[in-house]
């Protein structure tokens, strides 16, 4: 499958900035995998600049682009229509160009889900979990657990913000600090950073968390997240963010290419791509 005039069909992401992304990688590797003529390429966009891209990716006939930070809510006055979730929790990571009409959704609370009951095997039903953050990984993440059944708190440093989130996500607001959080959690509770902090800035202790807590940060290494380690140290489980950008990614490739992603194949990419670019986000 090719691009409109059947030419190689064009997909990339945009953020600012976007200097160490591992989509590419992923993407590309997907389409290798798969023969596609695509190429997926990461475009950095200041802030000023979201509209002009949008326009331009019409224009250009680009096929898809992902959105990464700080443009998921930026870019929803550009699109011609917004996809639940997306549209709920106020955050897109993945436009699609369809019949000429720019097409905002997110994968990330559906890509976590799949990470999570797919690598983790956790089945969040049932189970408290507490999102740290009220960004857009927090809403989508946060809106996923709630439908996915879990009883979902979200807290974040300014409180105004976490009770926005929890409103968008049907989720609980919990405070921003260390007995709050653990007051809401449980034995068998998931616990998920979705901000871009170190554990010495979040209002948990891993080392005090009950045994059985599952603990999950939307970053990635290397090097390993702090809060990974320190919840590693205390024979948590603990997971980076990798295996949710894989499946975000996976997700966001078959729409716009519409052929079974090769998971393997980008999950391989992936770490590899993550060895080659330390510290990135
Ligand atoms: P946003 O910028 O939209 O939100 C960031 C959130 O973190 C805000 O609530 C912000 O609070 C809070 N925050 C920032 N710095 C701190 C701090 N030092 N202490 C406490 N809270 C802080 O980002 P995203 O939601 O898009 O991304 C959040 C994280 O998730 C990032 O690390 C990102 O890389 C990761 N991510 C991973 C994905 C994956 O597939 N693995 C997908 C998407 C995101 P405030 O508003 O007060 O600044």
């Amino acid at each position: 499958m090719s691009g409109p005039s059947g030419g190689t069909a064009v997909a990339g992401v945009i953020g600012w900035p976007i200097t160490r992304s591992l989509s590419p990688a992923i993407h590309n590797a997907g389409y290798a995998a798969l023969g596609l003529d695509w190429v997926y390429a990461a475009f950095p966009v200041p802030p000023d600049r979201v509209g002009e891209a949008i326009h331009g990716m019409r224009a250009l006939g680009i096929r898809g682009l992902n959105v990464t930070m700080p443009h998921k809510q930026a870019v929803i006055d550009a699109l011609d229509e917004v996809e639940e979730p997306a549209a709920t929790v106020a955050a897109v990571n993945t436009i699609t160009l369809r019949e000429g009409r720019l097409v905002g959704s997110n994968t990330d609370g559906e890509g976590f889900l799949r990470f999570l009951r797919a690598d983790a095997g956790i089945d969040p039903a049932g189970r408290p979990a507490v999102v740290l953050g009220a960004g857009g990984a927090a809403r989508a993440v946060a809106g996923a657990l709630v439908a996915a059944g879990a009883e979902t708190t979200v807290a974040a440093r300014r409180a105004d913000a976490a009770e926005a989130a929890a409103a968008a996500a049907g989720a609980r607001a919990g405070e921003w600090s260390a007995a709050a959080v653990a007051a809401a959690l449980g034995p068998e509770a998931l616990v998920v950073n979705a901000t871009p902090a170190e554990v010495s800035e979040l209002p948990l202790e891993a080392g005090r968390l009950p045994a059985g807590v599952a603990v999950v940060d939307l970053r990635y290494g290397p090097p390993v997240p702090s809060l990974v380690a320190a919840a590693r140290e205390a024979g948590l489980r603990s997971f980076d963010g990798l295996g949710m950008l894989v499946h975000q990614a996976a997700l966001a490739f078959e729409r716009w290419t519409g052929a079974p992603a090769p998971l393997e194949a980008m999950a391989r990419a992936a770490g590899d791509a993550a060895r080659r670019a330390p510290a990135s986000r």
